[in-house]
């Protein structure tokens, strides 16, 4: 999105998410602490779908300091527990976009968790690819090397 400007600084004036959390735009807040805020999607998957995002404006997974998505972990699971009481829903979505190729829309890290129903029509099926011989293996022992 273009305006979203690219120097971390300048993102606080434009980033939607900062705004939400300066208050300067309303939300349908469901939790507040010091380091992170949860409010409901305006656009929801179903309703009750929720958004988690750090106070602080990261972009991706990559950006926030481990203590931090630590910390953002547990709240996560905190919210999961407190939505499925609240919604009962047969089951639960947790997902992040990193970056736009991913369907990040907004560039202000955020875990999606999204409650679900037997037949509710939603899908997260996608194409399924193929390894060629060989290939798993390769690909396997790339990723392990950073590891
Ligand atoms: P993404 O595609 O970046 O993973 O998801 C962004 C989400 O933010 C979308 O599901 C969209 O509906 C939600 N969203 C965008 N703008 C606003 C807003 O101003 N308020 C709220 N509550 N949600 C928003
Ligand atoms: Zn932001």
């Amino acid at each position: 999105m273009s305006i979203y400007l690219k120097k971390s600084g300048e993102y606080m004036e434009t980033c939607i998410f900062c705004k939400i959390v300066k208050g300067e735009i309303p939300s349908s807040k469901v939790y507040e602490d010091a380091n992170f805020l949860a409010f409901l999607d305006i656009r929801p998957l179903n309703k009750g779908h929720t958004l988690v995002i750090p106070k602080k404006h990261y972009e991706t997974v990559l950006d926030i300091p481990d203590e931090d998505i630590k910390e953002m972990s547990h709240l996560i699971k905190k919210i999961s527990q407190a939505l499925s009481l609240a919604i009962a829903p047969d089951g639960f979505n947790i997902f992040c976009n990193n970056n736009q190729a991913a369907g990040q829309e907004v560039p202000h890290l955020h875990f999606h968790i999204a409650p679900r129903f037997m037949n509710d029509g939603h899908t997260f099926k996608w194409s399924h690819g193929r390894y060629k011989e060989g290939e798993i293996e390769l690909i396997q022992e790339k990723i392990s090397k950073f590891l």
